[in-house]
C-alpha cells in the first residue's frame, strides 16, 4: 500500500505530483491512501511514492481544470476519484469528454458546487469594521462547504486592496494588510466582530443597488441559502424595501448613477473591461472575445440582438455582419439615426457549432442568456434608455425577463419592470433566412414599420 501525505486539503500541487508519478508507474487506485496534514501515515505499510516516470503520458487540459476545482471539494474520497479518473485517461484520453461516465459526472457535479461555493464566498462576505493600533480594520465571518477560502483570496485582496482587513473561518483565516496576503489558524464565529459601523455603508450601498423588480423570493433563497443571512445586514431591509419597491425605482438608477460621480462614459468603460474577462458561462471558451454593446452612453433608444455573429466575433463589435447591416439599412428607412442609438447584444459571446471549418450559429438557451443578463442589466443601469427594442425571441426574453412570443408582442409599447419602454420586434437574420424574397420583402417592410412605430412612441 502507497500512502501519501498532502500538506492540505486543497494541496493541488502536492496531490498532482505524487498522482503523476503514481500513475506513470501504473500504481493501480487500490494501492494508495491519500492522508491529509498530521495523520498517522504507518497504518497501511510504507511504501514511497515511486520516484520514477518509466512510463510517461499526457492527460487533457479538461481533467487538470476539473482536477484543480474538485481538490477544493469538501468530500475525503476526491483524491482516490481523480487518481481513478486519472489511471482511466492514461488508457482512454477521450473518456473525459464522455459526458455519460459515471464518475466523469460525479466529478464534475463536485466541481460544479466548488464554483457555487466560490461565488457564495464573493457575493456574501460582509465586513464589520475593528479599531486596531493601525488604525481601522474590516473583518469578516464565513462558512464554506468546501476548501475554497485559500483559493478566493486573491479576489478579495485585489477587490478591496485599499483595506486592511481579515476573513475568519473555521479552517483558516485570510489576512490582508494592504501589501500582501498572510494566513492564520481556523477561528469561532465568537472571534469575529459583532459590531456594526459598516452595516451602514453596506445598508446604504445594498438599498441604492436593490432592484425590486427582479425580486423573486424562491430564486432569492436559492442563491442567497438562509445559512448567510445572519451574516448580512441588508436582509433586514429587504421587507421595507419591497414595501416601496415601485417608487424606489427611479431614485434607484439616479442613486446609482451619482455614485459614479456622473462619470457614466468612464463607468461603461470600465463595465466593458471587466465583460471582456467574463467567465459567468461556458460561452466564453470558443468564442474569440466578448462582444460589447457600442454607442452614446446618453443613447435614448437601446436595440438589443440576439448574441454575436461570426463576423462580430471576429471584429469585436456588435451589428457589423450581413444582418447588422440589413439592420443599419432598416432603420435609416425608419427615421432613426444609427449613431444616436445604443445597440447591444442579449449574450455577449458567439455559439457555435465547428463544422469543418465553418463556425455556424448556435441559439443560446435559457441559461445562457439567464447568465449574460447580468451585462445587460448593467448596460440599462448606465444607459438608462427610454426605448429598449428587442430584435428576436432571445432578446425579447432578456428584457422582459421571461420567454415571449414575437407575434404576440410585437408593434407595441410593453412597460419594463425596470423601467422605460420595451419594444418587441423581429431579428433582422430572421429576414436573411427567408427563401421567398417575395415574403421577405414583405416581413422587411414590416420590420421597418415596427422600427417607426417605436421611434415615433419615443418622440410622443
Ligand atoms: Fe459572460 Fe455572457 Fe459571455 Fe456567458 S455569454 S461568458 S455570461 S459575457
Amino acid at each position: 500500500m502507497r500512502v501519501v501525505g498532502l500538506s492540505a486539503e486543497d494541496d493541488f500541487e502536492g496531490w498532482r505530483d505524487a498522482a503523476r508519478a503514481l500513475a506513470a508507474a501504473r500504481v493501480p487506485p487500490s494501492e494508495i491512501v491519500w492522508q491529509v496534514g498530521d495523520q498517522p501515515v504507518d497504518l497501511f505499510g510504507d511504501e514511497a511514492v515511486p520516484q520514477s516516470t518509466a512510463h510517461p503520458f499526457r492527460v487533457p487540459r479538461a481533467f487538470l481544470d476539473l482536477a484543480q476545482a474538485v481538490i477544493l471539494h469538501s468530500d475525503p474520497q476526491r483524491f482516490a476519484l481523480l487518481y481513478t479518473l486519472l489511471a482511466g485517461l492514461i488508457e482512454q484520453p477521450k473518456r473525459i469528454e464522455d459526458r455519460a461516465d459515471p464518475l466523469v459526472r460525479r466529478l464534475e457535479e463536485k466541481a460544479k458546487a466548488v464554483h457555487r461555493d466560490i461565488h457564495k464566498m464573493r457575493a456574501f462576505v460582509r465586513f464589520r469594521e475593528i479599531e486596531d493600533d493601525s488604525g481601522a480594520r474590516y473583518v469578516a465571518w464565513f462558512e464554506p462547504e468546501h476548501h475554497i477560502v485559500r483559493a478566493n483570496a486573491r479576489f478579495f485582496a485585489d477587490r478591496f486592496a485599499n483595506m486592511r482587513w481579515s476573513i475568519l473561518t473555521p479552517e483558516l483565516s485570510i489576512h490582508w494588510d494592504g501589501a500582501a496576503l498572510a494566513e492564520g489558524p481556523g477561528a469561532t464565529k465568537a472571534e469575529a466582530p459583532a459590531g456594526d459601523p459598516i452595516e451602514d455603508v453596506w445598508k446604504t450601498y445594498y438599498a441604492s443597488i436593490f432592484n425590486p423588480a427582479r425580486l423573486k423570493t424562491g430564486a432569492m433563497l436559492k442563491e442567497m441559502p438562509r445559512k448567510y443571512w445572519k451574516n448580512m445586514p441588508e436582509t433586514a431591509l429587504v421587507k421595507e424595501l419591497v414595501a416601496g419597491a415601485r417608487q424606489r425605482e427611479t431614485a434607484m438608477v439616479q442613486t446609482a448613477r451619482t455614485a459614479m460621480g456622473g462619470n457614466i462614459a468612464g463607468a461603461w468603460e470600465k463595465l466593458r473591461d471587466e465583460a471582456m474577462g467574463c467567465t459567468r458561462c461556458h460561452l466564453y471558451r470558443h468564442a474569440s472575445q466578448t462582444v460589447f454593446g457600442e454607442g452614446p452612453v446618453d443613447a435614448r433608444m437601446m436595440f438589443v440582438g440576439e448574441q454575436p455573429g461570426d463576423q462580430e466575433d471576429l471584429a469585436g463589435h456588435p451589428f457589423v455582419g450581413p444582418a447588422g447591416q440589413m439592420f443599419n439599412r432598416a432603420i435609416a428607412e425608419a427615421g432613426i439615426e444609427r449613431a444616436g442609438v445604443y445597440v447591444t447584444n442579449a449574450v455577449k459571446h458567439f455559439k457555435f457549432e465547428q463544422r469543418g471549418k465553418r463556425r455556424i450559429h448556435s441559439k443560446p438557451d435559457a441559461g445562457e442568456i439567464s447568465a449574460c443578463r447580468w451585462w445587460y442589466e448593467q448596460e440599462r443601469l448606465l444607459i438608462r434608455p427610454e426605448m429598449t427594442v428587442a430584435l428576436g425571441a432571445t432578446a425579447a426574453r432578456q428584457i422582459l425577463g421571461k420567454a415571449a412570443t414575437i407575434t404576440a408582442m410585437r408593434g407595441r409599447a410593453l412597460e419594463l419592470a425596470e423601467g422605460g419602454l420595451g419594444w418587441v420586434t423581429i431579428h433582422p437574420s430572421f429576414l436573411l433566412r427567408m427563401p421567398d424574397r417575395e415574403r421577405a420583402a414583405e416581413e422587411y417592410a414590416m420590420f421597418v414599420e415596427d422600427l417607426k412605430g417605436a421611434a415615433k412612441t419615443l418622440s410622443s
